[in-house]
């Protein structure tokens, strides 16, 4: 694989609604962390589950973007012009016998895992020795090994998960045809050459599956680091789905400087109301990713 050198990271929303705070946070961390390290920030449109992205929602995100003062490198990524590569990888990794045709639907899965007192969800690995005629395959798993993936994350410390305990072999290639977020964000990342990933903490659960990938398919691994998410009143994560405030550009300047000090950068009350720019020139100086703190007892 020919990596370019440097520091490289991305920001990756998906164009399922506009852009809220708790995306905010996941933006200005990594961008500041790239720049931070004289790096490179690439943005990457996350569309690949089709159904759920919103028309005309990609665009809007890039202008947010900009109105917020982000500036990235180089093209916008799109998942949905990938599809040819994700389906070649998809082969290659079925060459190499890890994947494997299932059956199951969801609802079976999760009937096996109860029957078998596994954590909610966990696939048993049910069709691993091959399908009986008279049965169809639905999705196309990857068969995960018996032991622990244990990593260092530059935030939230020493992680380890056991693939088969906690996860089950799981989806690449799912039941209408479209390939899984845990393939695609890892082929993605090892062709743009990311050496860097910092994202929200709700994705952490998911690292060890895509280091797990990253190995199959000989990709060098990046550094991980998860940022706290922001809560809303309730307690739940700040997403489209429990249908969070967008952004609103009028108000960029309160917005990154809550946004810097809910990521522990403790920005005095006085550059407040200062121009964007010299908000950016502040978060620029004063960046330190040592600062984040794991979690934040603060609901927003
Ligand atoms: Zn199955």
């Amino acid at each position: 694989m020919n990596t370019p050198a440097g520091y490289r990271g991305r920001f990756a929303p998906s164009p399922t609604g506009p852009l809220h705070f708790g995306s905010l946070i996941t933006a200005v961390g990594s961008y500041l962390q790239a720049r931070a390290q004289q790096g490179q920030w690439l943005l990457r449109m996350e569309d690949i589950d089709e159904p759920r992205c919103v028309p005309g929602a990609a665009d809007e995100i890039l202008r947010t973007l900009e109105h917020y003062g982000f500036q990235w490198d180089g093209e916008v990524w799109v998942q949905s012009q990938r599809q040819a590569i994700y389906a070649e990888v998809c082969s290659q990794l079925q060459t190499q016998q890890h994947l494997f045709p299932c059956a199951c639907t969801r609802k079976q899965v999760i009937a096996q895992a109860e029957q078998l007192q596994l954590p909610k969800g966990v696939y048993p690995g049910t069709c691993r020795t091959g399908l009986n005629p008279q049965q169809t395959p639905r999705t196309l798993r990857l068969k995960v090994p018996d032991q622990s993936i244990e990593w260092t994350d530059q935030i939230q410390g020493i992680q380890q998960q056991h693939l088969q305990q906690q996860v089950g072999d799981f989806i690449i290639r799912r039941a209408d045809q479209r390939f899984a977020y845990q393939l695609v964000v890892v082929i993605d990342d090892a062709l743009a050459g990311i050496t860097d990933i910092v994202r929200g903490s709700d994705l952490l659960d998911s690292t060890p599956r895509q280091l797990y990938l990253q190995q199959c398919l000989n990709y060098s691994s990046p550094h991980y680091a998860h940022l706290p998410v922001a809560l809303d009143t309730r307690g739940d994560k700040l997403s489209k789905q429990t249908f969070a405030q967008p952004l609103d550009p009028q108000q960029a300047q309160a917005d990154l400087w809550a946004a810097l000090d809910f990521l522990g950068q403790h920005p005095q009350q006085d550059i407040k109301t200062e121009p964007l720019d010299t908000l950016w020139q502040w978060a620029h100086a004063h960046w330190q990713l040592s600062s984040v703190p794991k979690q934040r007892g603060i609901k927003i």
